[in-house]
């Protein structure tokens, strides 16, 4: 069976980066049989200026048909100013929703050679490998009644028993093929929507007895991460709480060119992306580093085309660059710099040596 994979490179670095993990899923093909069909189209400003739309209807349209979706980033400084609705990220906003993206995967993973690259001592994140689940179309950022007045504004957190459920049961999931521990943030104590989420997550339990199952107030479990990250496996949460304390985990590891994601719908197919934006201000010099993007195309294999083995190959490879010294411009630590296309091909032939 061949997977339907659409590619949506958008703008900035989003092409180069790209065409980096478009080389190493082709070099699955030559070398492993992965069998696959590419297809292209625009999104953020470069559909805006193609076709007047952030989010054409041609691009939802492969959008759906698609088994998962490889993105790049979108925005830049030449789209700023222009009306909401035509704004790049108003394009990824849009699709999330058409596709009903509701859990989304941030993987906080510390490559042993990129330990030095951490705000934090190295004792503390070396071989750190923690999940966040964040539930993505619910909670506060789309809640109603939601107003700004003159003197008083306010927006509402809502959750229901099934929009818990379903992330609640996508968290359990995941650590049992992981660590097996699982930790539900909320704010219990103070928020009647926590308490609910709470007793939620709490009733599942019994469905995943080889899960161990802990709870945590968000503000706690920010400072947990900065102290112990190591202490957990995966964290869910919901929206706003997820949105901070992903972006905590992400500068544990320093780098945010290698920091995958996904966002995943009820059927397990999703959208893959680096977690950095279009980088205006290194777009088209070269200089990007792909790995997030090769790692989010890693992501794919694993959680939508049930490719685990070739995602273990391709993390493989990149770990295989590492050790070899290969740094592009963001990552620190000495090495040996090369370009966007040089840390490509140099994943994509070790993707290749993997099958001898
Ligand atoms: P950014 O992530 O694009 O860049 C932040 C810094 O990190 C920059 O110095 C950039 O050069 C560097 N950087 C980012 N990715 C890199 C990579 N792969 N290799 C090397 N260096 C990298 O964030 P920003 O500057 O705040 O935003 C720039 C644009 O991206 C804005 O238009 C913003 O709206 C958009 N953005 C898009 C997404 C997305 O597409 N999901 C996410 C965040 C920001």
């Amino acid at each position: 069976m061949s997977h339907k994979i659409l590619l949506l490179p958008g703008d900035g670095i989003g092409p180069d980066i790209v065409a980096e993990a478009h080389k190493v899923l082709n070099a699955l093909a030559d070398s492993h049989g992965f069998a696959f069909d590419a297809e292209t189209a625009l999104i953020g400003g470069a559909a805006t200026d193609a076709h007047g739309d952030p989010l054409p209807e041609s691009t939802t349209r492969l959008a759906k048909d698609a088994d998962a979706i490889l993105f790049g980033a979108i925005g830049g400084p030449k789209w700023e100013q222009i009306e909401r609705d035509l704004r790049p990220e108003r394009g990824l906003l849009r699709i999330r929703s058409e596709l009903e993206l509701f859990a989304n995967l941030r993987p906080a993973l510390l490559f042993p050679e990129l330990a030095d690259a951490s705000s934090l001592k190295p004792e503390l994140v070396a071989g750190l490998d923690i999940l966040i689940l964040r539930e993505l179309t619910g909670g506060i950022y789309f809640g109603s009644p939601r107003e700004k007045l003159a003197d008083r504004a306010y927006n509402t957190m809502p959750y229901s028993v099934a929009e818990v459920e379903r992330i609640a049961r996508r968290g359990f999931e995941l650590a049992r093929v992981r660590g097996k521990r699982l930790c539900s943030v909320d704010k219990a104590n103070v928020l009647e929507v926590s308490e609910l989420w709470r007793e939620t997550v709490t009733a599942l339990a019994g469905d995943y007895p080889d899960v161990e199952l802990s709870h945590m107030y968000v503000d706690n479990a920010a400072m947990q991460l900065v102290r112990a990250p190591k202490q957990f496996d995966v964290l869910v949460t919901g929206n706003l709480f997820g949105d901070i304390l992903s972006d905590i985990a992400a500068m544990l590891t320093g780098s945010i060119g290698m920091l995958p994601s996904a966002s995943l719908n009820a059927q397990g197919r999703g959208l893959y992306e680096p977690v950095h934006g279009s980088a205006p201000d290194i777009a088209g010099k070269g200089i990007a580093n792909p790995l997030a993007t090769i790692l989010s195309a890693a992501m794919m294999l694993r959680y939508s085309l049930g490719e685990g083995a070739l995602a273990d190959v391709v993390e493989q490879a990149v770990r295989q660059v590492l050790a070899d010294g290969l740094r592009t411009a963001d990552i620190a630590g000495g090495g040996q710099a090369v370009s966007t296309t040089e840390m490509g091909d140099a994943v994509a032939n070790k993707v290749r040596a993997a099958a001898n």
